[in-house]
């Protein structure tokens, strides 16, 4: 089922499958239109996805790219049952899709393998992004992996983690004074005057198609079958709708069986456009100016915005929004139950499984899936202060009186 044209998602009309992103004829958004798949024979696909690598190219079939191939992989992240969690928030069936488990530790592994091989085969030399962070690491991590140019550009006030794991590789590295729309904006600008793919910019509608793998992994690893609910996190939105892509196409083609699973979206207050778009019963986002330790989803202005909205309500899901402590307090719980330490976005999504479960909104049998879309180690600032250590003299008399004392010290 190659792919056939970009297509806009509003009026429809087609455009080769070349760097562009936006509708000449109404603005609309680009996105990769796939040969007719009704006929599709899902026992060949299914030995054919089998058969195939243990990364996001066993799905090359679903995939805009002619030459599947990426120097550093991405995908195949574990999908690990939740039994603890699931008890504490008394959840009948709960899996957690551990995406920090990619080459650079974010699900952004996936979305930029995909759009720096079609990058290649477009014989672009110099690749680029616009980053809330995740992004700087996969896009300057793969460009040096295939031995290609990048240009990353940053808000200049991101976790130093980030920094530090993005410059490392070399990167031409762009702290932009300013937040990330501010950065999309600069990057939007810039990508008309210089030859350089943008992942998420000119090479959009391929980088987005990235995010299916997610999806299709998720079904795969549930034996080919579908999940009842997915909660997952929102920045721009893309990976959210593209996971309901995934489901969808597998889903026309007969790979799985069943419906569409209800989609809960998790957004932080303090940059919660598309949760107050829901809230208001808005089919639109008013731009936000993003405050949040979410920083990896601080997307004031988010291009999918819309879809999500679409996707939340026809699947009889929500939009949430959690505060800054209460994403502090997922990231814990999430640690303490699972042993999977996540960045802030991923205490987002724990924050927003917990309320819907609070809320009453997760059936007793359902088989929900929390995805988990980033490291701990990146946002390390939300771990301080959040438990003692005690210090001791190294002899076994200081442990047991530290012991019986409890006296621990503040680290
Ligand atoms: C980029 C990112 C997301 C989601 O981004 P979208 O723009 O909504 O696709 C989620 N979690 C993390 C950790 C990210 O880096
Ligand atoms: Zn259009």
């Amino acid at each position: 089922m190659p792919p056939e044209a970009l297509r806009c998602k509003e009026c429809k009309t087609e455009y080769p499958l070349d760097a562009r992103y936006v509708c000449e004829q109404c603005f609309g958004p680009l996105e990769v239109r796939y040969a007719d798949r009704s006929n599709a024979d899902a026992d060949e696909l299914r030995r054919r996805i089998e058969a195939g690598p243990y990364s996001i190219w066993r799905y090359a079939d679903f995939l805009p790219v002619e030459h599947p191939h990426s120097a550093l992989g991405a995908g195949w992240t574990p999908l690990v049952r939740a039994d603890r969690l699931a008890e504490q928030l008394g959840i009948g069936e709960l899996w957690i899709k551990n995406d920090a488990a990619n080459p650079t530790h974010s699900f952004k592994d996936r979305v930029v393998s995909v759009a720096l091989a079609r990058a290649q085969e477009l014989g672009f030399t110099t690749i680029a992004c616009a980053s809330t962070g995740n992004l700087a690491n996969a896009v300057a991590a793969h460009a040096s992996a295939a031995g290609l140019e990048s240009f990353v550009f940053i808000p200049s006030d991101l976790e130093e983690q980030k920094v530090l794991a993005t410059g490392i590789y070399g990167t031409n590295l762009v702290a932009v004074r300013g937040n990330y729309d501010d950065v999309n904006r600069l990057c939007t600008e810039l990508a008309g005057e210089h030859e350089w793919a943008f992942v998420n910019i000119n090479m959009r509608p391929y980088y987005a198609e990235g995010s299916k793998t997610l999806a299709f992994e998720i079904a795969e690893q549930l034996g080919f079958e579908l999940p009842d609910r997915i909660v997952g996190p929102i920045a721009s939105g893309s990976l959210f709708t593209k996971l309901a892509r995934g489901f969808e196409e597998w889903l026309e083609v007969g790979l799985v069986t069943g419906e569409l699973p209800t989609f809960n979206g998790a957004q932080a207050e303090g940059c919660s456009p598309v949760a107050t778009a829901f809230a208001e019963g808005r089919d639109f986002c008013r731009p936000v100016k993003p405050e949040t330790i979410a920083k990896s989803l601080a997307i004031g202005n988010p291009a999918d915005g819309p879809y999500a909205l679409d996707l939340a309500r026809r699947s009889g899901g929500s939009i949430d929004a959690v505060t800054d402590d209460e994403i502090r307090a997922g990231i814990k719980l999430l640690a303490q139950t699972t042993g999977i330490f996540t960045e802030t976005a991923g205490g987002v999504t724990t924050a927003v499984l917990q309320k819907l479960a609070q809320r009453g909104d997760i059936g007793a049998d359902e088989r929900v899936v929390a995805v988990i879309t980033g490291e701990g180690l990146k946002t390390l600032e939300c771990a301080r202060g959040t438990f003692e250590a005690w210090e001791i003299e190294p002899q076994a008399t200081s442990f047991e009186a530290a012991r019986e004392q409890r006296l621990p010290i503040a680290v």
